[in-house]
């Protein structure tokens, strides 16, 4: 069995294909969104998911979250005494969704097919694959999220030609993508999005509205204050999505020290000024729609569906502003935030399945533009440092593409190939990405020819070959550059260090969410309140130091119970949307 995982910014979910169609993976709290959260407990083990979540609120230093942006990056954090890059952050969310669907599906999960925003570039794509091979998985397929999404509205199914635009707004990013539909084919056409731009910043933007009111600045409070901050946001995070539904949402300000007493004060936020507030941050969105319609040669009007993915396209003015956009309402039967990987369930059972994979031809593109860096002459006067593409960007993959090259100087034996990509004429603008040395170049007149081929497959993975023309010597080189450029053996290294953390047992893990859950309600409870949430929380956590599992499970409903009372259905999924 091939699960499809969707390895999301804010929320990671996990599907696989029935005969009925794909089917979401309940979590060990029986939830299908497990958040992208990593913490370090205080006893030293890791909490993912929802736990880790609760446990940020107050712990906010031993925690990480939207550590996706940095896949591919040279970048780690510090959590407790743990330094983690986002690789290996992203390989505990991937173990935690590994294990839970072992444990619904009742068998062991060594595969997947894991998908990636369209811009992913080359690095992120790796890093990637390398936190499921962290996690025990073998990834199949690193799949793009809009043919994911596609996929899931069955739009390989018919033959007819149509255009297609993914309007993906997430927990942080957005996700442009034009796709195809043509004889048998899903094809994206072009791709653009913001890595820094998603819900999270309109939620962010609620708050700083609120504090600024209060004669507070966001940035200066999240240092200084960062209880209050990031109390103050879960607040906001609720009152969002209250206005996706509803007209107005109250907004309650804790304590300096995150708390949230009885006379904490109130204030009621309407739809009209929330809408005000976050229409920069929307309006944002127009620009890489232009950039992947102008790339795809398109205008708005050649576009026959606009569908909608993402948690963030549930608020009214996203799907509002889209359907003025395109002059048509855009589907999102399907919930925004469970389609990617429905999507990625129904390619991992098509590979699984092998023959009925040709009823499918799912092609992606190239994200960004991939060349080499080059001379020029100027008058006699040779200058460094330019690009030449080979691969240009939205190009159809596989693709295999060459161009060829001449040496600058007489006698010039070697030449060294600098990969890039990106779409700067200067190379210093372009993210490099590796370079190999060419020898035994024949003596003769500057302009010697060596033919530059990159080939780019289906998994991203670039392959470049340069054949110096006269002789037909090849060298050939895989782009595996990733961070600092892990070799095999630190690779193995790295994966030894994460099997030395330690993750609570999964049986446990709902224990620990509820006792996290306990402990931050427990906090915004007026003194006289406390009492008797201190009770449960004593009873829950002796029947579980005695191992009596009857008990605990007893102990832990009625707690549940009473803190749902108390709490403010933040988790209520029951959006209609
Ligand atoms: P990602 O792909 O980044 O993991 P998701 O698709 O899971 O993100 O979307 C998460 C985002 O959706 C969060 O910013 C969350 O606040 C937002 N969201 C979820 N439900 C709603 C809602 N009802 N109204 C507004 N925003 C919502
Ligand atoms: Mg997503």
């Amino acid at each position: 069995m091939i699960i499809g995982i969707d390895l999301g910014t804010t929320n990671s979910l996990a599907a696989y294909l029935t005969a009925d169609g794909p089917r979401l993976i309940p979590n060990a709290l029986g939830e299908v969104l497990t958040p992208s959260m990593v913490g370090i407990d205080l006893d030293g083990q890791v909490l993912v998911g929802r736990g880790a979540r609760e446990f940020q609120v107050l712990h906010p230093d031993r925690c990480a979250a939207t550590f996706k942006r940095n896949m591919g990056a040279e970048w780690s954090t510090q959590l407790a005494d743990k330094t983690l890059t986002a690789v290996e952050l992203s390989s505990l969310v991937l173990k935690s969704l590994k294990a839970d669907a072992e444990a619904y599906l009742k068998q062991p999960i060594t595969e997947a097919v894991i998908t990636v925003p369209a811009y992913f570039n080359e690095l992120q794509r790796k890093a990637t694959m390398r936190a499921g091979k962290m996690a025990g998985l073998d990834v199949r397929r690193i799949l793009n999220e809009p043919t994911a999404a596609a996929i899931a509205y069955g739009v390989h199914e018919t033959d007819d030609e149509k255009i297609i635009v993914i309007y993906d707004l997430g927990g942080g990013t957005f996700d442009v993508s034009v796709l195809e539909r043509y004889e048998g084919t899903l094809e994206i056409r072009a791709s653009a999005g913001e890595i820094f731009l998603g819900g999270e910043d309109f939620t962010n933007t609620l708050a700083a509205r609120i504090l600024e009111q209060r004669g507070l600045v966001f940035e200066r409070a999240e240092i200084e204050q960062p209880l209050l901050v990031s109390r103050l946001r879960r607040e906001c995070e609720l009152a969002k999505r209250q206005l996706s539904r509803g007209e107005d949402a109250v907004v309650r300000i804790p304590t300096k020290t995150g708390d949230l007493p009885d006379d904490a004060p109130r204030i009621t936020v309407k739809r009209e000024e929330f809408e005000r507030w976050t229409e920069p941050i929307l309006s944002q969105t127009d620009g890489p729609l232009r950039r992947a319609l102008g790339d795809a040669r398109l205008k708005r009007q050649d576009v026959d569906e606009v569908i909608l993915v993402g948690g963030a396209t549930r608020m009214r003015a996203v799907k509002e502003r889209v359907a003025r956009l395109f002059e048509k309402e855009p589907r999102c039967s399907l919930n925004p935030e469970e389609v990617v990987a429905l999507g990625a369930a129904i390619q991992a059972g098509l590979i699984a399945r092998d023959a009925t994979l040709e009823d499918l031809v799912v092609t992606d593109v190239a994200p960004f533009t991939l060349g080499v860096e080059v001379t020029h002459q100027f008058g006699g006067e040779n200058r460094e440092g330019y690009f030449l593409p080979i691969i240009n960007r939205n190009t159809t993959i596989p693709v295999s593409r060459s161009k060829v090259v001449g040496t600058v100087r007489p006698n010039q034996t070697t030449i060294q190939v600098s990969l890039y990509q990106g779409e700067n004429r200067r190379v210093e603008g372009n993210l490099f990405l590796g370079e190999f040395e060419v020898e035994g170049i024949p003596r003769g007149p500057a302009g010697e020819s060596i033919e530059i081929r990159f080939t780019y497959d289906l998994n991203g993975v670039l392959e470049v070959d340069a054949t110096i023309v006269a002789t037909k010597k090849r060298v050939s080189f895989v782009v595996t550059k990733y961070a600092k450029g892990l070799s095999d053996r630190e690779i193995a290294k790295a994966i030894l260090q994460m099997q030395a953390l330690k993750t609570h047992p999964r049986d446990e893990t709902a224990n620990r969410y509820v006792l996290r859950w306990a402990e931050r309600v427990y906090r915004e409870l007026p003194l006289h309140e406390r009492q008797f949430l201190e009770r449960l929380i004593c009873g829950f956590e002796e029947a579980m130091e005695l191992h009596d599992q009857a008990a605990t499970e007893a102990n832990r409903e009625e707690l549940e119970r009473f803190l749902k009372q108390l709490d403010d259905g933040f988790e209520n999924s029951d959006e209609s949307f």
